[in-house]
């Protein structure tokens, strides 16, 4: 089980420092997310660097079970480390796809994602960000939901993407070189985490 270090500096007084940034759930993406952090400067968010994530998904028979069980283990060690002071916790990812620069957002909240998306496309990043609304099994709201925005399942347990404090947001960043990415793929994650943390918060946006 990884070990969760606290690298960042006490929280602030503003939305920024009622904001958890975990970086290295997988461990092959650390690189990109210290990468990200660099970028985001004094002032950002608090960050939890996992110093030794578990390995990105696995879904091959024989391998899911287990993969499922350190995702659960994983994010549960998550929410016990991080309490329920925070407002919003944002779960860093990335992969590789040399064919676009984009993300993914996922957020059980579908009304945060509408929140969010004019505040995107202002920003002028809109057209590369897909907005997922995680639904849970067997749950009552998923047509509700997949009505605005695509939708998917998760490994994460509801305890953390379903809590009302601190508010889930995973970013699946698809950067456009291997390992820690390029400046281009750090501008962008650092956009989208400035973003969320403003529609968290209640900021207006940016005209
Ligand atoms: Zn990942």
């Amino acid at each position: 089980m990884a070990r969760v270090a606290n690298a960042a500096p006490p929280a602030g007084r503003d939305a920024a420092g009622d904001t958890v940034l975990v970086i290295g759930v997988h461990r092959a993406e650390l690189a990109f997310g210290d990468a990200v952090v660099e970028r985001l400067g004094i002032g950002g968010p608090r960050v939890l660097r996992i110093p030794a994530g578990i390995a990105a998904p696995r879904t091959a028979p024989g391998e899911s079970f287990r993969s499922r069980i350190a995702h659960r283990e994983m994010y549960l060690q998550l929410r016990q480390e991080i309490g329920p002071g925070p407002r919003l916790l944002l779960d860093l990812h990335c992969a590789l796809d040399e064919s676009r620069r984009g993300a993914d957002i996922f957020c059980g909240d579908a009304a945060f994602l509408d929140r969010l998306r004019p505040r995107l496309e202002r920003v002028g990043i809109a057209a590369d960000i897909r907005l997922v609304a995680i639904t849970g099994d067997g749950d009552a709201g998923e047509s509700a939901r997949a009505a605005r925005h695509d939708t998917a399942h998760t490994w994460i347990p509801p305890d953390v993407w379903a809590a009302e404090r601190p508010r889930y947001v995973g970013i699946e960043l698809y950067q456009s070189a291997e390992g820690a990415g390029v400046p281009g793929d750090w501008t962008l994650a650092a956009q989208l985490i400035a973003a969320i943390i403003d529609t968290d918060a209640g900021r207006p946006s940016p005209t």
